[in-house]
């Protein structure tokens, strides 16, 4: 075992969470770096003294408007009595060190900015959710992995996560008439469930509702949060899609939902497929709304996870009309749509100043009696790009309907098949000659058609490299 000498701590900086309402902070220096200072202080120090022989823009408005005090110009060891907290921030490395060594001699915690050797304390990186905050720090050791990992936690922490502490705050006096032991299986069950999700969604009557449930004791209502997995690379999720889909107990999903993604779903969640494929309805869609409805009935925090958006050709309205009939509450959480994922990834803009003022996403989709009624005089234009969802078995009538109605034969048109992912393929040709190209490539994977002169684009725009393309 390794012997810690107590001159030779593990780690000789401890994080503490100090109390500065009511106690002096005295700064010294009236530049950028002491007003960096300032702007952190005056969080949590309602009384900062600043001592400096200038002061710039910012820290005079400040004084002008009373929130702190300049105390003099000139600095002296006197004026670190009585001090909580100094801060040395002149630009004058010796001189910031004068003032570390007035502070240590009357005990005072100080900190110089940027030079931690005479400094008895630093302040850490900080994540932000008031009343919350996250501290890291390496003890200077490495700031720029404590920069990324401070990121990191940054984009982990919803941004309404301040908010559920002080709604948990307010309503603590509530939750203590209850015996200590129950207390905190309270909170636990109120953030995993309806109560904390309501809240992150904006709706605090509706937590304030759920939380009276569970402490009368009633059992957690079930919620279903349809999602949008995005066209396939995990990397494209929102951050709520993520967070559902790590609180969801049981999730459905469809064929269109890349394993990646399903990597991402908590462990423990019982799976439900209900994939679609063409012609292969696996389960009526009655069946799939009438499964979320017994699902959250029994009180299941319910993920329906969708392809692309829940709301473009998704049918992610049907299912939650059931939803909202049957009084079970629910979100929605748009994803990007296979439109715009493809285009993205193909390097194909869906609009260009020059070439495509608006853009049109139609289905492909024949009817069961194999007809194809769209409006063909309206989708064969010049100056728009049309997007076909579901539209590669319909591929050669599109093509023909196209020039009938006026496109010439040569006009661009491409076939993106598996966006986004490692498998992408990009087939560009003509509306002439794309449906024999497709047919000798057989593609098997979603894909998606992109009609326009913005495909021409794509020459100079693609980036995207999939890994493992055959
Ligand atoms: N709600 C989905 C669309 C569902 S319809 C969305 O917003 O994207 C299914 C069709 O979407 C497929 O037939 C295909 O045309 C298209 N599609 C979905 N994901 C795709 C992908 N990764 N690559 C190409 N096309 C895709």
């Amino acid at each position: 075992m390794k012997d810690h000498t107590p001159d030779a701590p593990a780690n000789p900086w401890l994080p503490v969470t100090l109390r500065l309402a009511g106690a002096r902070v005295l700064v010294v220096g009236g530049g950028e770096v002491a007003a960096r200072k300032v702007r952190l202080l005056l969080k949590a120090a309602p009384c900062i003294e600043v001592v400096a022989l200038a002061l710039n823009a910012e820290l005079t408005a400040l004084v002008e408007q009373g929130l702190i005090a300049k105390r003099d110009a000139v600095f002296d060891a006197t004026q670190v009595q009585g001090c909580r907290l100094v801060i040395a921030a002149t630009d004058d490395r010796e001189f910031n060190r004068r003032v570390a060594a007035a502070a240590d001699a009357a005990n005072v915690p100080v900190n110089v900015v940027d030079d931690p050797a005479p400094s008895s304390f630093i302040t850490p990186s900080l994540v932000e959710r008031a009343p919350l905050w996250v501290a890291v720090s390496s003890g200077g050791a490495a700031p720029v992995l404590v920069r990324r990992l401070r990121e990191r936690i940054e984009s982990l922490l919803p941004a309404g996560y301040g908010h559920l502490a002080a709604f948990m705050e307010r309503h603590r006096p509530r939750v203590k008439a209850l015996a200590v032991e129950h207390r905190r299986a309270l909170w636990e069950q109120f953030l995993d469930g309806q109560g904390a999700e309501r809240l992150l969604a904006g709706d605090e009557a509706a937590a304030a509702v759920e939380l009276a449930r569970l402490i009368q004791g009633e059992p957690a209502r079930g919620e279903v949060y349809l999602v949008g997995a995005g066209p396939g690379d995990p990397d494209l999720l929102t951050f709520r899609a993520l967070r559902l889909m790590q609180q969801a107990d049981v999730v459905l999903f469809d064929r269109l939902v890349s394993p990646a993604i399903m990597e991402l779903v908590r462990r423990d969640a019982e799976r439900i497929f209900v994939g679609k494929k063409r012609n292969q309805h696996t389960v009526p869609q009655e069946e799939i709304n009438s499964e979320l409805v017994r699902l959250a009935k029994a009180g299941k925090r319910v993920l329906r996870l969708k392809g692309g958006d829940p709301f473009i050709f998704g049918r992610g309205g049907e299912e939650i009309a059931e939803l909202s009939a049957q009084g079970i509450a629910f979100q929605v959480v748009p994803g990007i749509t296979a439109a715009s994922g493809c285009a993205a990834y193909a390097g194909i803009p869906l609009t260009h100043r020059d070439c495509a003022q608006s853009c049109v996403f139609v289905t492909g989709h024949a009817r069961a009696d194999g007809t194809l009624n769209l409006h063909w005089d309206q989708l064969a234009r010049r100056g728009q790009t049309v997007v076909f969802y579901m539209g590669v078995v319909t591929l050669p009538r599109v093509c023909t309907e196209l020039m009938r109605h006026g496109l010439p034969a040569d006009w661009p048109i491409a076939l993106v098949e598996d966006g986004t992912q490692p498998t992408q393929r990009v087939m560009i040709g003509t509306l002439a000659d794309l449906p024999s190209k497709v047919a000798a490539a057989a593609p098997s994977g979603a894909s998606l058609i992109i009609v326009g002169e913005v495909v021409k684009l794509r020459e100079k725009l693609g980036w995207f490299q999939p890994t493992s393309a055959t």
